[in-house]
C-alpha cells in the first residue's frame, strides 16, 4: 500500500481560522502577522556523516551555531536520506519519492544525458505556484545538458552553484569537461575557486534573503561540501582540532549562523522554517582515484557510532543529521527518534504552505510536521534501503532486514539494541525474517510498476 499524507489542517486553512478570529477581536496586526506563508530555508550538505556535528557527538568539531539550531528546535536521530548517493537522494528530497519511482535511481556526472524526468514536479515548483519567490544555491546534480533540466527550469527563479559534484573534474574523473560555476543557465566561472565555494553560497543566500520583499521564499541551499575534494578558505583553514575536514564543517557551521543572522535582521526569523540535513553518509574507502591534489583518505567525514558510509545501505550511509527549527511551532530542544526520511519534506512542506500535493502519482514522503512537533510517531510503518535500483533493506519500527544480494543470507539487526548493525539476530527470529522479506518481495513488485 502506498502511503497517504495524514489528513492535517493546511496552513492556509490555519491561517484562514486565525483571519477569522483576527477580525472578530479587531487584531488587525495579528491577522497581518500571520497571513504571510512561512518562509522555507533548505540546506542540504553533501556526504556529511551522521556523526560529524558537536550536537550529533564528534569530539572535536565545532559546530556552535548548529548546534544552537538544535536548541531552538528538533533534533531526529533516525532521519534518512532516501539513497546513499548524491543524485538519488537529492532526486528524492525534491520530489517526495523514492529515487527508483522518480526515475534517477543512479548518478549523473560531466558526459551523462541522464536527468530528474521532465514529468516530475519538484517541491520548487509546488512553492512558485503558491506565490513563493524561490532560489536553489549549490550542488544540483539532477541533469545539466540543457538549460531545461537545470534548476531555472525546475520550479527555481534563480540558481548559483555546480552542476554536479565538485570532484567530476580532471584528476579526479576522466572527462575533458571542466567543471564550471553556473549563474542560472550560464557558466561564469572555470576552473572553479572550491576554496570560496561554501562563503559565496552563504553571500548569494544572504542577498536572497535581504531582497525579501512582502511575498514568502524558498531558498533551496545544497552546499558543495564536504563532498571531496574538501576544501575552505584561508580564514578557515587550520582552524579546527577536526582537521581540514572539520575546517570545512566548521565553515558550514559558520554559514548556518550567518544566514540566521540575516533572517533575524529583515524580521523573517520566527516565520522561516529551516531545515538542515545531509544527501548521504560521509565517503570513506575512497577510489584511488581520488587521491590526487592533496586529498586524503582521512578528508572523509564520521558515520558515529553506525556501521557502513556512502554508498552502502549500512545506516552509515544513508542515516543522516536532521535539525528543523521553526520558531512558535516546533517545539525547542527537543530530540526525536522516529523514522523519517528527506522523502517527507515535500509533504511536510505542502501542509505548511498550503500546496497542492500531486495526487496523480505515488508519493513515498508523509507530512511529519506533527511528528516534527512530538505530536505524533511515525507514519511509516516501512522505510527501503536502495543502492541504485536493488533494495538491499528494510527498516520496519526496530527491525532491520538486510540482504545485500539477492541470493545472500538475509541479515536482521536490532536497530534499538544495537544501532550500529554489529550483531546479526536472524537465526533467533525466523518470523521477522520471514515478514520482511515478504515485504520487500512485496515492495519490489510495486516500484517495478504495472
Ligand atoms: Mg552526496
Amino acid at each position: 500500500m502506498p502511503h497517504t499524507p495524514l489528513d492535517r489542517r493546511t496552513f492556509m486553512e490555519i491561517v484562514g481560522a486565525a483571519v477569522g478570529m483576527a477580525a472578530w477581536s479587531g487584531a488587525a496586526r495579528a491577522e497581518t502577522a500571520v497571513t504571510r506563508p512561512p518562509n522555507i530555508v533548505l540546506i542540504f550538505v553533501d556526504d556529511m556523516g551522521y556523526g560529524d556535528l558537536g550536537c550529533y557527538g564528534h569530539p572535536l568539531i565545532r559546530t556552535p551555531h548548529l548546534d544552537r539550531m538544535a536548541r531552538d528546535g528538533v533534533r531526529l536521530t533516525s532521519f534518512y536520506a532516501a539513497a546513499p548517493v548524491c543524485s538519488p537522494s537529492r532526486a528524492a528530497l525534491l520530489t517526495g519519492r523514492y529515487p527508483v519511482r522518480c526515475g534517477m535511481p543512479g548518478n549523473t556526472g560531466p558526459g551523462s544525458k541522464k536527468h530528474l524526468p521532465e514529468s516530475e514536479i519538484t517541491i520548487a515548483n509546488l512553492l512558485k505556484d503558491r506565490g513563493y519567490r524561490t532560489m536553489a544555491i549549490g550542488k544540483w546534480h539532477l541533469g545539466h545538458q540543457r538549460p531545461e533540466v537545470l534548476p531555472t527550469g525546475r520550479g527555481f527563479d534563480a540558481w548559483y552553484g555546480l552542476p554536479y559534484s565538485n570532484d567530476m573534474r580532471k584528476p579526479f574523473v576522466q572527462t575533458d569537461e571542466p567543471l564550471k560555476l553556473y549563474r542560472d543557465t550560464e557558466p561564469i566561472e572555470y576552473p572553479v575557486n572550491q576554496n570560496t565555494l561554501t562563503e559565496r553560497y552563504t553571500e548569494e543566500a544572504v542577498n536572497f534573503i535581504e531582497a525579501s520583499g512582502d511575498g514568502p521564499f524558498f531558498l533551496y541551499l545544497a552546499h558543495s561540501m564536504p563532498h571531496l575534494p574538501v576544501s575552505t578558505s584561508e580564514q578557515f583553514q587550520g582552524k579546527s582540532d577536526g582537521g581540514l575536514y572539520g575546517d570545512v564543517i566548521e565553515t558550514i557551521d559558520w554559514s548556518v549562523g550567518r544566514i540566521r543572522q540575516a533572517l533575524e535582521e529583515r524580521g523573517q526569523a520566527k516565520n522561516t522554517l529551516l531545515i538542515f540535513t545531509s544527501d548521504n553518509g560521509p565517503w570513506l574507502d575512497l577510489p584511488d582515484r581520488m587521491l590526487n591534489e592533496g586529498v586524503e583518505r582521512w578528508h572523509g567525514g564520521s558515520p558515529g557510532p553506525l556501521r557502513g558510509a556512502k554508498g552502502s545501505t549500512w545506516e552509515g550511509g544513508m542515516r543522516v543529521p536532521m535539525i528543523a527549527c521553526w520558531p512558535e511551532h516546533i517545539p525547542a530542544g527537543t530530540q526525536n527518534a522516529q523514522v523519517a526520511s528527506t522523502m517527507d519534506v515535500l509533504p511536510t512542506l505542502a501542509g505548511i504552505c498550503g500546496a497542492e500535493i500531486p495526487r496523480d502519482r505515488t508519493l513515498d514522503g508523509c507530512d511529519i510536521l506533527p511528528l516534527l512537533q512530538g505530536e505524533a510517531t511515525s507514519p511509516h510503518e516501512f522505510f527501503y534501503y536502495f543502492l541504485d535500483k536493488r533494495l538491499q533493506a528494510v527498516r520496519h519500527g526496530v527491525w532491520k532486514l538486510r540482504r545485500e544480494d539477492e541470493d545472500g543470507a538475509a541479515e536482521l539487526f536490532h536497530l534499538g539494541r544495537d544501532p550500529g548493525e554489529r550483531y546479526n539476530v536472524a537465526e533467533a527470529h525466523p518470523e521477522i525474517v520471514q515478514q520482511l522479506t515478504v515485504r520487500m518481495a512485496a515492495f519490489v513488485e510495486e516500484v517495478k510498476g504495472p
